[in-house]
């Protein structure tokens, strides 16, 4: 490398550091000093994407850094956490200044928009790969957890679904230039590119959601995740499943691409398990984040996930979702 890695550190990172009242020492010593809010307990979680695996090789930096950051602060939504902090373990098979400029940039910004200030890493030659460790504090005893939801509890999803598997089944198709010709495919390969972590959600879901999970690996494989660790099982209404204008549109052209809407795709959107008197503040809470909220299910006794149509015919489904260690070869 032309440059040493902590020209590196200082140029791209430590430069562009948001401040923060509970950041004592940021980037620069041998390791960070945070101190926390009183009452408050911190939700910790890491997540790594590299390159090839997590996103399509020609990804551009600026969605690499996106992602990274967004699929992390997506697990403190799920926990109805507020941001506090991240760090950043970064591994460059070279220095390139465009791509370190690019990454760093728009690294800033989704930290600046989130509020959630770098605050140490590592920095490392070798394949591309980024990790991300977040911190996020919740009230004493208030973080949203996989195990609460009770037979009767209503299930909810917000926005939309769908989406990132249909962009990255475009981009899959179309290797050397990405598919952004046409309004459509843009708008899925965005959504696959720029996940928009519920955070805000989360944190007012706390108090009101008996479950939560964030969807990373398609809503099936996500729900069931509830279902175990809560010992129910679920009914959904497939119809009632929302998907965004684009991927209904595409479907229409792409019937056979519908398993992949459930079983697949890191849309980042919550679902959330509410008891049945609690669903009346599900309104406000949808109105004042701008977010919307689809009643999709029900939770039920027993340990299976069950499908439906809206004449109540019970549906077969794909249970295939992405696992690293059980990779198909189709
Ligand atoms: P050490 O050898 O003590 O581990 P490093 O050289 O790895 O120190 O890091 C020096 C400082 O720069 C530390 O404060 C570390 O947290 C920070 N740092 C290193 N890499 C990054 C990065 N990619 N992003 C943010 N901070 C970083
Ligand atoms: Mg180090």
């Amino acid at each position: 490398m032309s440059v040493s890695e902590f020209e590196i550190i200082n140029r791209y990172f430590a430069s562009r550091a948001v401040a923060d009242e509970h950041i004592v020492l940021g980037i620069g010593d041998d390791a960070a000093v945070v101190s926390m809010p009183a009452d408050q307990q911190l939700v910790v979680s890491i997540d790594t994407l590299i390159s090839g695996v997590h996103f399509p090789v020609q990804t551009s930096a600026a969605d690499i850094a996106w992602k990274a950051l967004a699929v992390n602060l997506s697990d403190l939504a799920a926990m109805g956490a507020k941001p506090a902090w991240f760090t950043l373990a970064l591994s460059l098979p070279e220095v390139k200044h465009n791509w370190l400029a690019a990454f760093s940039e728009s690294l800033a910004d989704i930290s600046s928009i989130y509020q959630i200030p770098l605050v140490g890493g590592d920095t490392t030659r070798g394949p591309l790969s980024i990790t991300i460790q977040v911190a996020g504090y919740v009230a004493s005893g208030q973080a949203l957890l996989r195990s609460g939801a009770k037979v009767g509890d209503q299930i909810f999803l917000s926005g939309s679904i769908g989406d990132a598997a249909l962009g990255l089944h475009l981009l899959q198709q179309q290797s050397d230039s990405p598919a952004e010709t046409d309004y459509l495919s843009r708008d899925l390969i965005r959504r696959l590119n720029r996940p928009q972590p519920r955070i805000e959600l989360g944190q007012a879901l706390s108090g009101i959601a008996s479950a939560c999970i964030d969807i990373s690996d398609g809503l099936f494989a996500d729900l069931s995740h509830i279902l175990k660790a809560s010992a129910v099982g679920a009914r959904l209404q497939q119809a009632q499943i929302p998907l965004s204008e684009a991927a209904q549109q595409f479907l229409t052209d792409n019937p056979s691409l519908r398993s992949s809407i459930y079983n697949r795709g890191d849309d980042y959107e919550l679902c959330f398990c509410v008891a049945a008197e609690k669903c009346g503040q599900l309104e406000a809470i949808a109105k004042e984040h701008y977010c919307s909220l689809s009643h999709i299910g029900e939770i039920i006794s027993g340990d299976d996930l069950q499908l439906f149509d809206a004449q109540n015919n019970r549906l077969d489904y794909d249970h295939d979702s992405y696992d690293h260690f059980m990779v198909k070869h189709e």
